[in-house]
């Protein structure tokens, strides 16, 4: 019997240690949602790193059997494996340079060598489980090497891998010392996804000029193989969202909120604390939007939530500065007594406020420098089931590309942005409600569970045409 194997960086799950012993709470992210229909299949099974070190052989064997039970099975990492690789290459060299970040690339041969060394670490771990036979989806970033490594040692596999952050162009890939294995370590898969077509032109165009693999629509030939590149842009669980905004526990919030807050217009910003999110710049914009317009004052708020985020990295630390400088200067600038230009948050929200934050606000500020996808623009137009509600969303991001009936900015154009939130505050309930609609429709179309159903058509489709070209 063949089996599928999911594999990432973290397992869906978080491991608490709790009076000495550990406690197992399943994720209950879109990913891990969506992947659900697969590795709690049958014999099929996650593997990946439960995200604590766990040092102690007792305690391993403790986990293993916890995680058996939940169908998953853990690649335990050690401090320094989490230092080197994980914070190290993934998210100071790969990251940074993957969102056009060069200034913050972190260029350390010893990242790199613990970076191979933990992908060999996944390939192993895997190998304790996997045939010939199987089908292993491996995921992002962080095991860019994987799917060649485990090509060698299964060479009959049917091997997938999807990236979820941007593929830069050529020009930055090139600027890695290690490029050529990065690249020669994806396509030992049979199938690699993108978000957008333009990652996939860029990874195409890169394997083209650093490894001498051209490509005709889309396939290459590698060492006898066929490889198949695509856009799979990813959805929500667009249903779950929609649930909620009609919850009982979810409109309670609201009201909740709702008083303490007065009748005013809100804007809200979500995201995980990231040079990539380009938060300072959506401050210094409602600064310029309040200062421009003195008839918003008192009358617009922005929510701001800044989910805390690698704050051992040091480009991190210096961006929760900057962003605390900026929200205290602007709300002692304009506050009131009653008013404050933006409630700032630095911490993450249970499901149902944020789910209250989404379905209140008039309008949500999505505007990255650069951004995969970004799901947080998918979860409020998902959320807003009134059909009330505006979506300024940065041409930056992947979720552009489906979302056309969004308000589009240059993150970078402050002059833009701002009339953008002009536009938005004034935009009648009639167009709101065709723009809102229309998102939905495709949004509810191609949910989380379309992707991973598109996807894995496709891989069996590739498998297809590989046999009938032997
Ligand atoms: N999110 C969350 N708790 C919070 C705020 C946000 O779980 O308090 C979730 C949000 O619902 C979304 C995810 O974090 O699904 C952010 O995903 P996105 O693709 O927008 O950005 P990423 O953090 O992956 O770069």
């Amino acid at each position: 019997m063949s089996k599928t194997i999911i594999v990432s960086n973290r397992l869906p799950i978080s491991l608490q240690h709790k009076n000495g012993k550990f406690e197992f709470k399943p994720s209950a992210g879109g990913l891990a949602t969506g992947l659900g229909s697969i590795y709690k299949e049958g014999e099929n099974i996650w593997i990946g790193w439960p995200g604590n070190d766990v040092e102690d052989e007792g305690q391993r064997k403790e986990v293993v059997d916890e995680l058996k039970k939940l169908k998953m099975a853990p690649v335990f990492l050690t401090k320094k494996d989490v230092e080197l690789y994980y914070e190290g290459f993934s998210n100071e060299t790969i990251w940074p340079a993957f969102h056009y970040f060069t200034q913050h690339i972190n260029y350390e041969d010893e990242y790199w060598d613990a970076y191979w060394n933990v992908n060999k670490k996944f390939c192993d771990a895997i190998l304790a489980k996997a045939s010939d036979s199987d089908t292993i989806w491996v995921h992002d970033y962080q095991l860019l090497l994987l799917p060649m490594m485990l090509r060698e040692k299964l060479p009959n596999a049917t091997i997938a891998f999807f990236q979820h952050i941007p593929f830069p162009s050529y020009e930055i890939m090139r600027m890695l010392p290690w490029r050529k294995q990065m690249l020669e370590g994806m396509v030992g898969a049979d199938l690699i996804g993108f978000h957008t077509y333009d990652d996939m032109r860029h990874f195409l165009s890169a394997v083209g000029r650093i490894l001498g693999l051209s490509n005709e629509s889309g396939f290459i030939q590698a060492d006898n193989r066929l490889v198949n590149v695509d856009a799979f842009p990813m959805g929500i669980d667009y249903e779950k969202f929609e649930k909620a905004a009609l919850s009982p526990k979810t409109k309670n919030h609201v009201k909740k909120f709702k008083q303490t807050l007065g009748d005013q217009k809100l804007l809200i910003t979500i995201d995980r604390l990231d040079y990539s999110k380009g938060i300072p710049n959506r401050i210094k914009v409602f600064e310029k939007l309040l200062d421009e317009n003195p008839k918003y004052r008192g009358k617009v708020s922005m929510i701001m939530v800044v989910v805390p985020s690698r704050d051992q990295v040091q480009s991190y630390q210096t961006l929760k500065e900057e962003i605390d400088t900026l929200v205290g200067h602007i709300n002692s600038k304009f506050s009131t007594l009653n008013w404050v230009p933006i409630h700032y948050f630095y911490r993450s929200f249970p499901f149902n406020e944020l789910s209250a934050f989404y379905s209140m606000s008039d309008i949500a500020l999505v505007t990255p420098l650069r951004d995969g996808m970004n799901l947080v623009c998918k979860e409020f137009v998902a959320s807003k089931t009134d059909k009330k509600g505006v979506l300024i969303l940065s041409e930056m991001a992947g979720a552009s590309k489906e979302l056309v009936d969004a308000i589009l900015v240059n993150p970078n154009d402050q002059e833009g942005v701002t009339s953008a939130i002009v536009e938005a505050l004034s935009m009648d309930e009639e167009e709101q409600e065709l723009r809102i609609t229309s998102m939905q429709a495709s949004l509810k179309k191609y949910d989380i569970f379309q992707w991973v159903k598109v996807f894995m058509d496709r891989l069996q489709f590739v498998k297809e045409k590989q046999a009938d070209l032997e």
